[in-house]
């Protein structure tokens, strides 16, 4: 098949809802062969069926599975690092547990998909690394979500190191930092505000272009990421926010 991605294979966490599932589907629309993945198996059933994609389980936070998965994938030419969880509130409210949940998940879930998948990457003689940041880090400090910020910087700097440290090899590592997206987690924490309109009033105005992005836009972002057209980017946090960057 024809597309920006013919001839890639592609991994992509966090893809049964989302952004993932946007990327993963666009993914596959470029010609890409996908592995998508999620913890939540039942979520990936909608995908079944895309031509191109195939689904696995796969938690970011088990060793185990992430090794064993990588053993059965082989060498990847593009993966995209979508798993991400909000912890809400300020620093006073993130005890330890919630502290080391967030960066198991965000962060470690990270490190041990590179490290698990960077070698044969290296082997083939190359590839793209795509993480999911955010503006809140990247450009902004956002009011009570201190755990996610503190762990969405850490991917940054994750991000620069391993560009950093593979440039010579035909790696590239970028990291994409959204603004805020319509997306079904996100629904739910305007659900759980309890005052909905209010809260998703709320989330709109924080983008000077007065809407919410939709997961297809981050998509398509990530597809340029993933693609030969970028093959001059690396290193780089790229927002995308409906102008609350400005
Ligand atoms: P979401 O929060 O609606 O869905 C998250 C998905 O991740 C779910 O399918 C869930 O099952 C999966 N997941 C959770 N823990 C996992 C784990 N341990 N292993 C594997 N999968 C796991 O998705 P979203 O809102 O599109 O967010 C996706 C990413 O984009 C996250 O990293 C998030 O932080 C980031 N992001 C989202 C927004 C936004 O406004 N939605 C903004 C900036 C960044």
């Amino acid at each position: 098949m024809a597309g920006r991605l013919a001839g890639k294979k592609a991994l992509v966490t966090a893809a049964a809802q989302g952004i993932g599932e946007a990327t993963a589907r666009a993914f596959a629309a470029e010609g890409a062969e996908v592995v998508a993945t999620d913890l939540n198996v039942e979520g990936l059933r909608p995908l079944e069926g895309t031509p191109g994609l195939v689904t696995r389980k796969l938690d970011v936070t088990q060793s185990g599975e992430v090794g064993a998965l990588a053993a059965e994938v082989g060498a990847v030419g593009v993966l995209f690092n979508c798993a991400g969880f909000v912890h809400q509130g300020t620093i006073l409210d993130c005890g330890e547990d919630d502290w080391d949940f967030t960066m198991d998940v965000n962060v470690k879930g990270m490190y041990r998909l590179i490290r698990a998948f960077l070698p044969a990457m290296i082997e083939a003689g190359g590839g793209s690394i795509v993480n999911m940041s955010s503006i809140a880090s990247s450009l902004r400090g956002v009011p009570n979500r201190f755990a996610y910020t503190t762990s969405k910087g850490a991917v940054l700097g994750l991000t620069k190191a391993v560009a950093a440290d593979f440039v010579g090899q035909g790696i590239r590592c970028n990291a994409i930092c959204p603004g805020t997206v319509d997306t079904p987690s996100l629904e739910e924490r305007m659900q759980a505000a309890g005052d909905v309109e209010k809260a998703r009033a709320a989330f709109v105005a924080r983008q000077p272009m007065g809407r919410l992005g939709r997961p297809e836009e981050i998509a398509a972002l990530a597809v340029y990421r993933a693609s030969d057209e970028s093959a001059f980017v690396s290193g780089t946090a790229v927002s995308i926010a409906g102008g609350w960057s400005i």
